[in-house]
């Protein structure tokens, strides 16, 4: 059985690259019916914070990523991982250092100075030095040949040796490193395949090691290439957001987010349009794109307002009354005005705010609403016009068709100011819609507002 995790770092808020790592993941495990496990690496006791755990656990939830096990919490792990960590070193696995920081910056400079890539040299491989606390213990990384592995994304890896140095395992505090506790964790989880960002190949080629003299067998791999930003740099926090749940703050939809992430370097054919539900069938590796792709915030609202507009009317109420406390349940016809409101717009923060005239007379006069007096009595015909008819929308329509005709006008000598009287707005929807939503009572008092100035 495929088994799968997510491992962050609880240093900061889960942001967009690490929300689609985690996706990738948990979608890969359910679409191979194996399970999808999360372990925090909080052993960074200074960076690691509590509140940053309980918004990965929140951000996870809201992205409906559920694990199927309780979290791992790689800190109640430190003291096995050095037990274990002093077996490889009684076995000849791991050897004692003592170098001190000045001798260490001395071999970094003394590389630098010969134009040498900067790595400890193996001063203390071969001393058999016997450990004692505040000492650290280094891996022997292999002198010869390579490491290499198979990468489900990227095809082979394969790197010589002689470009690693030997790691440390455990820091002179006595605490194990990310490189060793990760890998020990692995094993301990049964992972079957890793999956992850790009950035950690280095660290799988020193991971794969551990695993070798751990004698366990060595996960799939699969790294997945950067999201960047839109300028084709890093993603920055003028791309994307920070942390994912500030998308639900403006007001995306998480269906929408997760179908956004899925298709930020996975493809399906032509499809776009991805259930979660769906791609737990069908996500798999071989479609994961094997360059970097790039952030796109319209192809985001692009997708979310397709998903705004997947909504039923109850649903999109319900959703701006929990989110954003606007109610067009007040409404007579507020089933209407969101679909309406709906249809223009990116989030649901966008509706919020776009629909604040449906809720509050904008007391525009014929002046604010660009309208010349000499044309006050073509408005004030328009509204007795209005007044006599039943308020549906097709007699609505009828009567501005008359009135126009009637008075030689083009639609936008009479749209424009209109909609600015009824909504205080210049891009605002469909007049006719406009007047029906409204009703008639609110339409004509309105109109016959900007009458009285
Ligand atoms: N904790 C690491 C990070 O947040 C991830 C390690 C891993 O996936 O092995 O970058």
């Amino acid at each position: 059985m495929e088994v799968t995790r997510f491992a962050p770092s609880p240093t900061g808020h889960l942001h967009l690259g690490g929300a689609r790592t985690a996706l990738f993941s948990y979608l890969f495990a359910k679409a191979n019916k194996g399970k999808f496990l999360l372990r925090f690496e909080d052993t960074d006791r200074e960076r690691s914070k509590k509140e940053f755990i309980d918004s990965i656990i929140d951000s996870l939830k809201w992205m409906k990523i559920t694990p199927d096990e309780e979290p791992i919490y790689q800190s109640k792990k430190i003291s096995n991982h050095k037990e274990i960590a002093l077996k490889l070193y009684d076995q000849g696995f791991a050897y004692a250092c003592d170098c001190s920081e000045e001798q260490l910056s001395e071999m970094r400079k003394d590389q630098i100075s010969k134009k040498q890539k900067p790595m400890y040299n193996g001063l203390n491989r071969d001393k058999n030095i016997k450990f004692s606390e505040g000492m650290v213990l280094r891996f022997k990384f292999p002198l010869h040949n390579s490491s290499a592995f198979d990468d489900l994304i990227l095809g082979k890896i394969n790197v010589e040796n002689k470009e690693f140095d030997d790691f440390i395992i455990l820091r002179s505090d006595g605490t194990p490193t990310y490189n060793f506790s990760a890998a020990i964790d692995d094993i301990d989880m049964k992972i079957t395949t890793v999956i992850r960002g790009d950035d950690h190949i280095t660290n799988t080629l020193k991971q794969i090691n551990v695993f070798k003299v751990l004698d366990k067998k060595i996960p799939n791999y699969a790294h997945l290439p950067m999201v960047l930003g839109e300028s084709g740099k890093r993603l920055s926090k003028r791309d994307g957001a920070e942390d994912i749940l500030e998308y639900r703050h403006k007001g995306y939809l998480n269906d929408a987010l997760i179908n956004y992430l899925v298709r930020l370097g996975w493809s399906y054919g032509e499809e776009e349009i991805f259930s979660l539900e769906k791609l737990e069938g069908i996500f798999d590796l071989s479609h994961v794109n094997s360059s970097p792709s790039k952030y796109s915030q319209d192809l985001l609202n692009w997708y979310n307002n397709k998903y705004l507009n997947f909504l039923t009317s109850d649903e999109l109420i319900f959703k701006l009354r929990e989110d954003f406390k606007v109610d067009f349940g007040e409404l007579e016809r507020g089933d209407l005005a969101i679909s309406l409101l709906a249809k223009g717009a990116n989030t649901l923060k966008e509706i919020s705010e776009e629909s604040k005239y449906f809720f509050q007379d904008p007391l525009m006069n014929l002046e604010s609403a660009g309208i010349g007096k000499d044309k006050k009595e073509i408005f004030i015909d328009f509204k007795n016009q209005l007044s006599k008819i039943d308020f549906q929308q097709e007699e609505i329509e009828t009567v501005i068709g008359s009135f126009l005709k009637l008075h030689n006008l083009k639609f936008p000598e009479l749209g424009r100011p209109l909609r600015m009287i009824l909504t205080g707005k210049q891009n605002a929807p469909s007049i006719s819609e406009l007047l029906f939503i409204l009703g008639k009572d609110i339409s004509l008092k309105r109109i016959e507002y900007s009458l009285n100035d």
